[in-house]
Protein backbone atom coordinates (compact mmCIF):
# COMPACT_ATOMS: atom_id res chain seq x y z
CA UNK A 1 0.00 0.00 0.00
CA UNK A 2 2.12 3.04 -1.11
CA UNK A 3 0.73 6.80 -0.69
CA UNK A 4 3.97 8.96 -2.18
CA UNK A 5 5.88 7.25 -4.63
CA UNK A 6 8.65 8.98 -6.09
CA UNK A 7 10.19 8.71 -9.77
CA UNK A 8 13.58 9.88 -10.14
CA UNK A 9 14.36 10.73 -14.03
CA UNK A 10 16.74 12.06 -16.52
CA UNK A 11 15.36 14.10 -18.86
CA UNK A 12 18.43 13.46 -21.21
CA UNK A 13 17.32 9.56 -21.77
CA UNK A 14 13.97 8.05 -22.86
CA UNK A 15 15.18 4.60 -20.93
CA UNK A 16 14.91 6.42 -17.48
CA UNK A 17 11.33 6.88 -17.47
CA UNK A 18 9.97 4.95 -20.23
CA UNK A 19 9.69 1.79 -17.91
CA UNK A 20 9.99 3.39 -14.86
CA UNK A 21 6.94 5.68 -15.73
CA UNK A 22 4.37 3.14 -15.97
CA UNK A 23 5.83 0.70 -13.15
CA UNK A 24 5.27 3.43 -10.80
CA UNK A 25 1.61 4.45 -12.39
CA UNK A 26 0.73 0.81 -11.62
CA UNK A 27 2.05 0.92 -8.34
CA UNK A 28 -0.19 3.82 -7.53
CA UNK A 29 -3.07 2.68 -9.25
CA UNK A 30 -6.10 1.96 -6.88
CA UNK A 31 -4.32 3.06 -4.04
CA UNK A 32 -4.31 7.15 -4.10
CA UNK A 33 -0.74 7.49 -4.41
CA UNK A 34 1.13 10.31 -5.22
CA UNK A 35 3.64 10.21 -7.83
CA UNK A 36 6.55 12.95 -7.36
CA UNK A 37 8.18 12.88 -10.67
CA UNK A 38 12.15 14.07 -9.87
CA UNK A 39 14.57 15.34 -12.90
CA UNK A 40 18.36 16.74 -11.05
CA UNK A 41 20.36 19.23 -12.69
CA UNK A 42 23.77 18.20 -11.93
CA UNK A 43 25.60 20.18 -9.70
CA UNK A 44 28.80 20.92 -12.39
CA UNK A 45 31.35 20.40 -9.15
CA UNK A 46 29.83 17.43 -7.84
CA UNK A 47 29.99 14.87 -10.31
CA UNK A 48 31.16 16.84 -13.98
CA UNK A 49 28.42 16.07 -16.26
CA UNK A 50 29.78 17.55 -19.05
CA UNK A 51 27.09 18.49 -21.27
CA UNK A 52 26.00 20.86 -18.45
CA UNK A 53 29.25 21.60 -18.07
CA UNK A 54 29.87 23.22 -21.20
CA UNK A 55 26.45 25.29 -21.30
CA UNK A 56 27.31 26.82 -18.70
CA UNK A 57 30.52 27.98 -19.52
CA UNK A 58 28.82 29.69 -22.29
CA UNK A 59 26.41 31.39 -20.20
CA UNK A 60 28.84 33.14 -18.07
CA UNK A 61 28.30 32.49 -14.10
CA UNK A 62 27.17 29.75 -12.61
CA UNK A 63 24.10 30.81 -10.91
CA UNK A 64 22.60 32.03 -13.61
CA UNK A 65 23.28 29.20 -15.46
CA UNK A 66 21.73 26.96 -12.70
CA UNK A 67 18.69 28.77 -12.87
CA UNK A 68 18.06 28.56 -16.71
CA UNK A 69 19.02 24.90 -16.92
CA UNK A 70 16.58 24.49 -13.97
CA UNK A 71 14.17 26.41 -16.01
CA UNK A 72 14.76 24.03 -18.89
CA UNK A 73 14.69 20.77 -17.08
CA UNK A 74 11.44 21.84 -15.37
CA UNK A 75 9.72 22.42 -19.04
CA UNK A 76 10.92 19.39 -20.76
CA UNK A 77 9.21 17.52 -16.98
CA UNK A 78 6.32 18.82 -17.49
CA UNK A 79 5.97 17.87 -21.28
CA UNK A 80 7.09 14.49 -20.71
CA UNK A 81 4.32 13.74 -17.32
CA UNK A 82 1.78 15.15 -19.84
CA UNK A 83 2.16 13.36 -22.50
CA UNK A 84 3.34 9.64 -20.74
CA UNK A 85 1.08 10.08 -17.35
CA UNK A 86 -2.70 8.87 -18.20
CA UNK A 87 -5.22 11.32 -16.83
CA UNK A 88 -6.30 11.10 -13.40
CA UNK A 89 -2.83 10.36 -11.83
CA UNK A 90 -1.99 12.78 -9.20
CA UNK A 91 1.55 13.25 -9.79
CA UNK A 92 3.56 16.63 -9.21
CA UNK A 93 6.90 17.67 -10.42
CA UNK A 94 10.32 18.49 -8.99
CA UNK A 95 13.60 20.15 -10.21
CA UNK A 96 16.50 19.84 -7.57
CA UNK A 97 20.31 20.56 -8.64
CA UNK A 98 23.12 18.94 -6.30
CA UNK A 99 24.33 15.26 -6.80
CA UNK A 100 22.42 13.03 -8.12
CA UNK A 101 21.73 10.25 -5.41
CA UNK A 102 22.18 12.46 -2.91
CA UNK A 103 19.13 14.80 -4.02
CA UNK A 104 17.32 11.51 -5.09
CA UNK A 105 17.53 10.52 -1.46
CA UNK A 106 16.70 14.11 0.14
CA UNK A 107 13.69 14.59 -1.87
CA UNK A 108 12.53 10.80 -1.28
CA UNK A 109 12.49 12.15 3.05
CA UNK A 110 11.24 15.21 1.54
CA UNK A 111 7.63 13.75 0.11
CA UNK A 112 7.92 10.68 2.98
CA UNK A 113 7.98 8.13 0.12
CA UNK A 114 7.18 4.74 0.77
CA UNK A 115 8.53 3.65 -2.82
CA UNK A 116 11.08 5.17 -5.20
CA UNK A 117 10.88 3.58 -8.98
CA UNK A 118 13.63 3.61 -11.11
CA UNK A 119 15.30 2.27 -14.12
CA UNK A 120 18.37 0.49 -13.46
CA UNK A 121 21.00 2.12 -16.44
CA UNK A 122 21.52 3.56 -19.71
CA UNK A 123 21.10 1.11 -22.42
CA UNK A 124 24.95 2.15 -23.39
CA UNK A 125 25.83 1.10 -20.20
CA UNK A 126 24.77 -2.72 -20.85
CA UNK A 127 27.48 -4.45 -18.65
CA UNK A 128 26.69 -3.23 -15.80
CA UNK A 129 22.89 -4.02 -13.88
CA UNK A 130 23.03 -1.47 -11.90
CA UNK A 131 23.89 2.26 -12.84
CA UNK A 132 25.86 4.43 -10.18
CA UNK A 133 23.22 6.54 -9.08
CA UNK A 134 20.50 3.53 -8.93
CA UNK A 135 22.84 1.69 -6.54
CA UNK A 136 23.65 4.01 -4.57
CA UNK A 137 19.71 5.08 -4.36
CA UNK A 138 18.97 1.14 -3.88
CA UNK A 139 21.96 0.80 -1.00
CA UNK A 140 21.06 4.02 0.96
CA UNK A 141 16.91 5.09 0.70
CA UNK A 142 14.99 4.37 3.45
CA UNK A 143 11.76 2.95 1.84
CA UNK A 144 11.53 -0.02 -0.84
CA UNK A 145 13.60 0.65 -4.07
CA UNK A 146 11.91 -0.71 -7.32
CA UNK A 147 14.25 -1.28 -10.23
CA UNK A 148 12.82 -1.31 -13.49
CA UNK A 149 14.84 -3.44 -16.00
CA UNK A 150 14.67 -3.44 -19.84
CA UNK A 151 13.57 -6.80 -20.47
CA UNK A 152 15.81 -7.79 -23.41
CA UNK A 153 18.75 -6.22 -22.02
CA UNK A 154 18.54 -8.46 -18.57
CA UNK A 155 18.23 -11.62 -20.57
CA UNK A 156 21.49 -10.40 -22.98
CA UNK A 157 23.46 -9.74 -19.57
CA UNK A 158 26.28 -12.11 -18.70
CA UNK A 159 25.77 -14.44 -15.91
CA UNK A 160 28.21 -15.37 -13.42
P1 LIG B 1 23.46 5.55 -15.93
O1 LIG B 1 24.82 6.10 -15.55
O2 LIG B 1 23.48 4.37 -16.84
O3 LIG B 1 22.48 6.63 -16.39
P2 LIG B 1 22.25 5.82 -13.40
O4 LIG B 1 22.32 4.98 -12.17
O5 LIG B 1 22.80 7.21 -13.37
O6 LIG B 1 22.87 4.98 -14.57
O7 LIG B 1 20.76 5.96 -13.92
C1 LIG B 1 19.77 5.13 -13.46
C2 LIG B 1 18.64 5.97 -12.95
O8 LIG B 1 19.13 7.01 -12.08
C3 LIG B 1 17.82 6.71 -13.99
O9 LIG B 1 16.91 5.88 -14.67
C4 LIG B 1 17.10 7.70 -13.09
O10 LIG B 1 16.08 7.06 -12.35
C5 LIG B 1 18.21 8.09 -12.12
N1 LIG B 1 18.86 9.29 -12.62
C6 LIG B 1 19.98 9.37 -13.35
N2 LIG B 1 20.25 10.66 -13.66
C7 LIG B 1 19.25 11.41 -13.08
C8 LIG B 1 18.94 12.81 -13.02
N3 LIG B 1 19.71 13.72 -13.60
N4 LIG B 1 17.83 13.18 -12.35
C9 LIG B 1 17.04 12.27 -11.74
N5 LIG B 1 17.28 10.95 -11.76
C10 LIG B 1 18.37 10.52 -12.42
Amino acid sequence: MYKSILVPIDVQHKSSWIGALPAAVNAARGQGAKLHVLTVVPDVFAGVDWRYAIRGAQQGSIEYDRQGLMEQAKKRLEELVADQLPEGVDAEIMVRHGTIYEEILEAAEEVEADLIVMASHRPSLKDYLLGPNAARVARHARCSVQIVRDREEGQAAPRS
